[in-house]
Order: structure tokens, then sequence, then C-alpha cells
């Protein structure tokens, strides 16, 4: 008996980092030996000795103990160790996880939301939990209706369409009056109808204002007058704290207030809103969020929402914040770049300048470059700058892998050069879509002496070197022509005078390509007559130039967008 129940208790003491359970253990010890419910009270007694025993051990020791007694616990501890890229959390269970992530809807994501709802993704994926969006729209003065539409679609976009439930607080308005009214009825929150500046100071001074110790009936009645009597100002729902609490801003904080703005989506129907606090700490007990992790300006917040849970006898869940991230000479207010587009100096929230998740879109990041940055990152309390160098370096390197084994090359020549190679032989060139990848297939290139060259290298072209075009033939210039060498590459490649090896482009046969560059410019050129085959949406690599997502084919035109080298 002893040794069944010495390996329980050990394997209970590692998964519990040393509290052992003896509930756990008598009930996993009658389960190996049935015969032993019979002696439940000895049991008890024989498992209250080995815990006091195994108590004393090192978590290492305990482990080296149940290798001895029993390899097959380990094993199956190991089986259910959770893998991921990131550092488990406390009191994370697999299966029993719930996080979400909580917007506002005052513009579209941007790359400082796309760490924080990639980081619960990433962490939902760990646990085999569930992500929640919860558009927090409460606060009727500060919503772009638009947003909700841009948020559900990036938010998505960004958790590989693994979000289970979006939940819009303004749509859950009759919910939180109903937890208002019950804690109102507990005797836990009282309607304050003080002047703001006289209640501040009685609040400094850590004393109760005379609203609060009215009667729960008078509580009840200023409470219904919130939706029809008092005037935007005049009353505020106040939850019942310590209000001495060390921390004044803990002291008898407000639950909902009167605000007469005109919500987008409910209209003037409603005039009483929840503060956050308290719509959050609501959804978050209905939702049975377990882990709440988001930056640590929530922390105050934080803190006030457990109260509210624990008044209405709810598990509070376990909160992690991270440090304050400076995206150094990003604008990411939402604000400023609504007003920007409004006054036409972008074209939108996709346009390309921005550093908002439909631009980023747009010019073909991936989804799987924002979590990888995420979870580079982690989840830490401190707090960081991030240049915007340093960002780009990342987030395109993490990109580039993502992209690269589908990014079939093309050629595109910007500004483009005639020339004659004078002895050029006709040739019917054939170009890997991928080098990587010879099963993609070829493109085909028909050359004829004449061909097209960019602006750029046409400049670059010294005289008295062997240059190359790229898988066609070696050329150099004498008495101002440019003359045919030889068609090997190993000509080149053993040349004293090596040149440059440059792209073309036939003649004719070729569409005309629009890229449109980071800096919102626009780059003009030609294109392989192959790009037209090219799909909307559509990743390539424009050889020698960059990556580039296919945003627009027109007749004998395509636009691409600028991603990155
Ligand atoms: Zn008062």
């Amino acid at each position: 008996m002893k040794d069944i129940i010495l390996k329980h208790a050990l394997k209970n003491a590692l998964d519990f980092n040393g509290k052992i359970n003896p509930k756990a253990v008598l009930g996993m010890t009658l389960k190996e030996n049935e015969d032993l419910k019979k002696e439940v009270p000895k049991v008890l007694k024989e498992i209250e000795k080995v815990i006091k025993e195994v108590e004393k051990l090192s978590m290492e020791e305990v482990k080296k103990k149940l290798q001895e007694l029993a390899p097959e616990l380990l094993k199956a501890d190991k089986k259910e160790n959770i893998e991921g890229p990131l550092k488990p959390l406390p009191n994370a269970k697999k299966g029993q996880f719930v996080v979400r992530i909580a917007p506002s809807p005052s513009g579209a994501l941007h790359i400082g939301h796309a760490y924080g709802a990639s980081l619960n993704y990433e962490y939902a994926k760990m646990y085999h939990g569930k992500l929640i969006l919860r558009i927090e729209d409460t606060n009727p003065e500060n919503i772009y209706p638009q947003a909700y539409e841009l948020i559900e679609r990036d938010a998505q976009w960004l958790a590989d369409n693994n979000i289970t439930k979006v939940v819009i607080q303004s749509e859950r308005l009759g919910i939180y009056y109903d937890y208002a009214e019950k804690l109102v009825s507990m005797g836990k929150a009282y309607v304050c109808e003080c002047d703001i500046d006289q209640w501040r100071t009685m609040k400094g001074e850590g004393k109760a204002c005379p609203c609060r110790e009215l009667e729960v009936k008078e509580q009840q009645i200023r409470y219904a007058k919130m939706f029809n009597e008092y005037a935007e100002g005049e009353a505020v729902l106040k939850l019942k704290t310590d209000i001495k609490d060390k921390n004044p801003a803990m002291r008898d904080f407000s639950l909902m207030r009167i605000n007469e703005h005109v919500h987008p989506k409910t209209g003037k129907e409603q005039r009483v809103w929840p503060l956050m606090v308290f719509s959050v700490a609501i959804d978050d007990h209905e939702f049975g969020i377990t882990h709440v992790l988001n930056g640590k300006d929530h922390a105050d917040n934080a803190k006030k929402e457990q109260i509210i849970i624990k008044y209405l006898g709810g598990e509070v869940p376990e909160y992690k914040h991270w440090g304050r991230i400076n995206f150094e000479g990003f604008v990411l207010s939402s604000s400023k770049t609504k007003l920007a587009i409004e006054q036409g100096e972008y074209t939108g929230w996709d346009d390309i300048k921005l550093p908002f998740l439909p631009a980023l879109k747009r010019r073909g990041y991936q989804a799987g470059a924002f979590r990888k940055y995420a979870t580079e990152i982690g989840l830490s309390l401190n707090d960081k700058t991030v240049s915007k160098e340093e960002f780009w370096k990342n987030i395109n390197s993490f990109n580039r892998d993502i992209i690269e084994p589908n990014a079939n090359r093309y050629f595109f020549i910007e500004d483009p050069v005639k020339i004659k190679i004078v002895g050029a032989p006709k040739k019917e060139v054939e170009l890997d879509l991928h080098p990587d990848y010879p099963k993609k297939g070829k493109r085909k290139l028909v050359a004829e002496g004449e061909i097209n060259i960019t602006e750029n290298d046409f400049t670059r072209l010294e005289k008295g070197k062997l240059h190359r075009l790229m898988d066609y033939c070696n050329f150099e210039i004498t008495d101002n022509k440019y003359k045919f060498v030889s068609e090997s590459y190993e000509d080149y490649k053993k040349a004293k005078n090596k040149g440059i090896i440059i792209h073309w482009l036939p003649q004719e046969n070729n569409v005309i390509v629009e890229v449109v560059l980071e800096n919102g410019e626009t780059s003009l050129g030609i294109g392989e007559k192959g790009m037209l085959n090219l799909k909307e949406n559509e990743l390539v690599q424009l050889e020698r130039n960059f990556y580039a997502r296919v945003d627009k084919i027109e007749k004998n035109k395509i636009v691409f967008w600028y991603l990155h080298k």
C-alpha cells in the first residue's frame, strides 16, 4: 500500500510544484487498488505520513524517486507536457484555457495589436484553448463604425480563423444592467449624487460620501433613476470597496455612468454605460476567461476587475501583463491616422505607408510573421523600445522564411532602355520559375538581339568588361556598340574582366508593370508576358529587386505592391 501511495504522492508533487493534495492521492490510490476502499481511514493516515516525507524532498529528488518507483508515470507526464514557443503560464491546463483579445473600435489594428493578439493566440494554441475577440465599445465617444469589421477581419487573419467567439459589448448592455442591479441589491454598490470635486476630496481623505450609507431600497430607486431622470454627470454607480485602501484609485471606484453621446450601434436608446472595468469584469466572468494577457497599462484596472468578480462569487482569472513596447518612429494613433485619412493624406487604412494591418496584409505580409515576432519577444514585463529599422529587419526576415518557397521569379524592368547586342543569336531562353524548386516549371523568353534592360543597369555597364544577360549571352562594349561574345556562363565566370550579370526582357511581347512602393510612389516599367497568368494576391519575387504582391491585373497591365527585399 505504501508504494502505491508514495508514487501517486510523488506524481502529485511533481504536477503541482511540491504542493500535494491528499484527496487527489487518495483518489488515485483507490483507483489502483479498489480493495483499499474498505479501509479509507487507514489509507488516509498513511497518505498523511507519506506526504510529510515527500514534502521534505527537492523537486529533483521527487523526480528521481518517481523514476525508480514508477517510470511509466514520468513518461505520461512528458506526454502531457505543454509544447510551444512560449514560456508556460501559471495555472494553465490543456483544454481548459480561455483567453481574449479586447480592442476598442477606434480604428484598424496595428503592429502593436498584432503583438498582443498573436501572443494570446499562440498561448491558446499551446494549451488547446479558446480565443475570444471582444470589441470594447462602451465609450460612445470613441467609436469608429468601420472598425468593427476591420478588427474582426484582421484578428481572424492573425489567428488563422481560430477565434471561436466575437463579443460586442454594446450588444450586452442588458447583462451589465442586471449585474449592476444585483450588486445594488447585495448592498455592494451605490448611486452617488455628490459633486465630483467634493467626492474626490472625501475619497482622498478616506471618508465615505453620504450616499454610500443609504439603504438598499433607496439605492434601487436611485439606480432606476439613472435610466430616465438624472442628467449626464448627476449620478454615478459606485462599488463599495475599502474606502481607506492604501491606493486611492481602489476606493469606491465607478461602475456605471450616464453618457448622452449617441452610440453608433445603439443609437439614442441607451444612456447608461458601464465603465471599462465593469464590463470587462462581467465579461471575463461570464465567458470563463482563465488567463488575461495584456499590457501592464491594464494592471490597475485588473485589480478593480478582480474585486468585482470576487463580489459576484466568480473565479478570478490569472493576470499576466507585458511591458510597454515603444515602436519608435511609427505613428500608431488611431485618432491621428483617422484624421489623416479624412484629410486625404492617406488613401485609407490600407495605405502602403501605414503600419496598420490592412496595409501590411495588402503588401503581402503573412500572419505567421507577426506571430513569430510575438513569440520571439515573448511575454515579459520589461519595457522595450523597437526602432523602425529593427522592426522591419525582424518582420521581413520572418516573412521571407514563410513566403520564399512559394514566390516564383519574374523579370521586371524598371524604366526600360533598349539596347541591341550585335551578333546575338535568336534564342528561346528557359528560366526556372523558382531556382530551388525546378518542379515548379519554367518560363520562356524569346531573345533576338534587341532587348530591354533597366536604366539603372544601363548606366552601370562599363566599357572593356564582359557582361552577361541572365541565361542568354555574354557581351561587351566596343566602339560604342554592344557586341555579342558568347553564350556560355563558364566564359563569363572565367573572364578576367568580369562585368555585371543583369536581367532583361525581349524587345516586344511584354506587359506594363506598376509597382506601388513603400513611400507611396509608383515605379513604372515592363514585365514578362507570363505575369498575366498570375492571380491577384499572389506573391512573387521580382528578380534582383524585391518581393511583391499582385494587387491588380488588367488587360495588359499588372499592379504590384512592394513587400520587402
Ligand atoms: Zn455621494
